[in-house]
């Protein structure tokens, strides 16, 4: 077993690698590294993996209820191999296929199902508009395509890609040669643009428009590669992980620990220790230092390059390109309410209106018309909550009844856009919000103030101050073309290397970005065997 060493100094441990952060790209970068015979110890600042893949008993008046308080789906790491390479299904970690996989419940009971098939995803929309439902299949096409170019280039490293990666897009542009100016005007544009010249039906706006803002502000330049998720669930389909999230992280941590790697949780790193341009560990918290050949630091990298560097360790112009990094820039952010209910939450008005044999408590919803997802983001930049505040919902135990007692629910209430910095301050807005989000839920599920047992609630500020990142962002940087590849997170980072030799960065802030993906950490971790290779 690859165990660290305990040094003469009782208080030092000794190792290959510290890596800073047990969120998912830190737990996937460190079973990598293990496996390669390196010795691992993954330092978590909260008391539980996961980051924001965690998912657990949250709620204290319903101790048997898994709450979410981040992602509940996985779409991502299913193109990514991690699941395979790492034998996770053998540690644990199994997940449900919703189809559909995704629903849009309009206000008026209608609803859209995004199936796995496109054509089925387009009759759905030919219900409302049969021209829109052949541009949705011309838009599945270029998503398709673009799917195909980009998906190669997503799963390598950008500063040094592989021949194999490079082959597989030239091959996509040259078969999609006429779809790339499409394809360019997407990247470009922004997502609503995108929508706009392709689709007229109010649902179908709404529908494209609510889910392509999971990815951040519809409106702005480049936002319209947010489009790309419809492809993801068209081309690999969207799971749902058996007994929550958090088994995605419990399957990793087994499968470090298998390979000797050490997880210590409730230990936040106080500073990365630094002498003579080069890391050499860590110390935390609670005063101990950890030495190590390298730190691979996947948590956020504001956090990384900023706040744990001491000082004069970047020089001006490096620390300020840092403190410019985007995280919410333009204003939104994410919320959480979930809700542990007494019994079987419904969603009687719209599911009445189906004419097929759909279970809409599976998919996750979509709910806001095209205005209120405008108006979500759009108030945001101004500090200020819409009160027709858009959401995406989930109940969990529809797919996976163990997550709660018998015949109960967990309810899942994500708003991706509320005021990052709200003019009112969070512990003013805090209580309105909640109220907003339950209220427009309510007019969508049935019964909940009878049936709520306890509540979750997040902010933004609380989901910053809990997982540590920067303005509680859930991609770390935001999801921006110019903060892809190589200019990930800023010019002269990107790559996972850092200007301190033995730094590295691995997760959500590097290529190819947020999401539960664990391509940041796999790559990162390519970087740090070089590096350990190099120096032994
Ligand atoms: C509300 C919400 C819903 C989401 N839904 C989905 C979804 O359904 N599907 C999907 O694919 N994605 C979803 N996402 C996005 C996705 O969860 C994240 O982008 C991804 O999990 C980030 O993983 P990570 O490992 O890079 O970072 P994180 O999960 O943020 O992990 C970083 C870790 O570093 C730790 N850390 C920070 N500072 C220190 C320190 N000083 N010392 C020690 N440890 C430290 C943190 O505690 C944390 O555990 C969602 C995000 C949110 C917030």
């Amino acid at each position: 077993m690859n165990m660290p060493m305990q040094s003469s100094a009782r208080s030092e441990i000794k190792t290959n690698v510290v890596v800073i952060g047990g969120g998912h790209n830190g737990l996937v970068g460190s079973c990598y590294l293990a496996k390669a015979g390196h010795k691992v110890v993954v330092v978590e600042a909260q008391n539980n993996i996961g980051g924001m893949t965690s998912s657990g008993h949250f709620i204290k008046s319903a101790p048997d209820h898994i709450i979410h308080p981040c992602a509940v789906d996985t779409i991502f790491i299913r193109t990514s191999g991690i699941i395979e390479d790492l034998d996770l299904k053998n540690h644990g970690f199994s997940s449900i296929d919703t189809d559909p996989s995704y629903a849009y419940l309009a206000p008026d009971g209608e609803s859209i199902a995004f199936w796995r098939d496109p054509v089925k995803t387009a009759d759905e929309i030919g219900r409302y508009s049969p021209s829109d439902a052949r541009a949705y299949l011309e838009f599945a096409n270029t998503l398709e395509a673009l799917l195909s170019v980009a998906l190669p280039m997503m799963r390598t490293d950008s500063r040094r890609p592989s021949f194999k990666e490079i082959i597989s897009t030239i091959r996509s542009s040259i078969s999609n040669r006429r779809r790339l100016g499409e394809i360019g005007a997407l990247a470009l544009g922004s997502a609503d643009q995108a929508v706009a010249e392709r689709f007229d039906h109010p649902l179908v706006v709404a529908a494209l428009l609510g889910l392509a803002g999971g990815a951040g502000p519809i409106d702005a330049d480049g936002s319209g590669l947010g489009h790309i998720i419809a492809a993801l669930l068209h081309k690999v389909g969207v799971g749902r992980p058996v007994g929550g999230m958090q088994s995605l992280s419990d399957s990793l941590k087994r499968c470090l620990n298998k390979d000797g790697g050490t997880v210590l949780t409730g230990t936040p790193v106080e500073e990365i220790l630094v002498a003579k341009g080069q890391a050499e560990g860590v110390r935390l918290a609670d005063g101990r230092i950890i030495r190590a050949d390298c730190v691979l630091a996947a948590c956020d990298p504001r956090t990384a390059l900023g706040r744990l560097l001491p000082d004069g360790a970047l020089d001006k112009r490096m620390r300020a390109r840092v403190e410019h990094i985007p995280a919410n820039s333009r204003g939104a952010a994410p919320m959480k309410v979930d809700l542990a209910l007494r019994g079987r939450v419904e969603i009687s008005k719209h599911q009445k209106l189906r004419k097929d044999d759909v279970d809409l408590r599976k998919p996750a919803l979509l709910i806001g018309t095209a205005e209120d997802i405008r108006s979500s983001f759009s108030s945001s930049i101004r500090g200020e909550l819409t009160p027709d505040l858009y959401f995406w919902a989930a109940i969990p135990t529809a797919c996976d009844p163990t997550q709660a007692p018998p015949g109960q629910d967990v309810l899942y209430l994500y708003p991706p856009a509320v005021p990052a910095y709200p003019a009112e301050g969070w512990q003013v807005l805090r209580e309105k919000a909640e109220n907003i989000i339950i209220s427009r839920a309510s007019s969508y599920f049935d019964n909940l103030d009878s049936l709520e047992i306890g509540r979750w609630v997040e902010t933004p500020m609380d989901l910053g101050a809990r997982t540590g990142a920067f303005n509680g962002c859930v991609t770390h940087v935001d999801f921006a073309l110019l903060r892809s590849g190589p200019l990930r997170p800023a010019w002269g980072l990107g790559g996972y290397e850092t200007p301190i030799k033995g730094l590295f960065l691995g997760a959500a802030g590097s290529h190819p970005g947020g999401g539960v993906s664990g391509i940041p950490g796999k790559l990162a971790a390519v970087r740090v065997r070089r590096f350990l290779d190099r120096i032994s």
